[in-house]
């Protein structure tokens, strides 16, 4: 199990800022057996890296979801945060996640931080992160959330399909909306034995894509999973 995957910070009181409201957000012990379902579901569903089930099971997605939701929160479904955009299914934030086969310590770039979920899940495994996302009122919401929460990750307002130069080369790259093909850009910044999880598609469905950099020219490509998710929009995407 990797150690340091737990809250940073007490839950009980914790203040959260969200839509400009400050508000009391707690997890009871409610929530605490509402996620231990969800973890089983999820090993039902074929997760098996324990790493990725303890963090599912540790941090609590129902502070990522607006009010209306909560009830919701440990439900396998993706819900609207805002803006036209969604935080994933639990189903897919793991599958996801166990594809990278996060270590300690990695240097993982995301493109999507949508709600900040995500980020969490790969903060809480001992990451290194830099995420990237396109819509400002959303990148400020999940920084307040990623504080809050005592995670660190550098988090960036811009354009995901071109990267982030100034960091590579990434142990491992994961993009969380769907692409109409696989950006060089990305393939670049990627170290040799780093890996690479991003769905390619059309806007209806797209297929989870591996990729792992096995020499500067070479790269192992799998193809699994079908998915839906929202559109990467930019210079390298829709
Ligand atoms: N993983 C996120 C979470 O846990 O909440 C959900 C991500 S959501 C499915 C996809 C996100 O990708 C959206 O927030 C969207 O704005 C963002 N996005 C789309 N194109 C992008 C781009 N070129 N650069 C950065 N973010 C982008």
């Amino acid at each position: 199990m990797i150690s340091g995957c737990f809250l940073k910070k007490p839950l009980f009181g914790l203040i959260i800022y969200r839509m400009g409201m400050a508000e009391k957000l707690t997890d009871t012990y409610k929530h605490k057996g509402l996620r231990k379902n969800l973890v089983a579901l999820l090993k039902e569903k074929g997760i098996s890296d324990e790493n990725v089930l303890h963090a599912i099971g540790t941090i609590p997605r129902h502070y990522f979801l607006d009010d209306i939701f909560l009830e919701f929160a440990y439900s396998d479904k993706a819900f609207r945060i805002g803006a036209g955009q969604t935080i994933s299914q639990p189903y897919t934030v793991a599958y996801q996640t166990e594809v990278l086969n996060v270590k300690k310590g990695d240097l993982i770039l995301e493109i999507g931080t949508g709600s900040g979920y995500q980020t969490s899940i790969l903060a809480c495994l001992g990451a290194k992160i830099i995420s990237i996302e396109r819509i400002g009122s959303l990148h400020e919401k999940a920084k307040i959330m990623l504080k809050d929460l005592g995670y660190k990750a550098q988090l960036i307002l811009g354009d995901g399909s071109k990267g982030y130069a100034a960091k590579q080369p990434y142990d491992k790259i994961i993009v969380t909306a769907g692409a109409p093909s696989i950006p060089d850009v990305l393939l670049k910044q990627l170290k040799i034995g780093g890996i690479m999880v991003i769905p390619v598609g059309d806007e209806k469905q797209q297929t989870m894509i591996s990729i792992m950099r096995t020499s500067e020219s070479a790269f192992e490509k799998i193809v699994l999973d079908e998915f839906k998710f929202v559109p990467l929009l930019g210079d390298n995407a829709w």
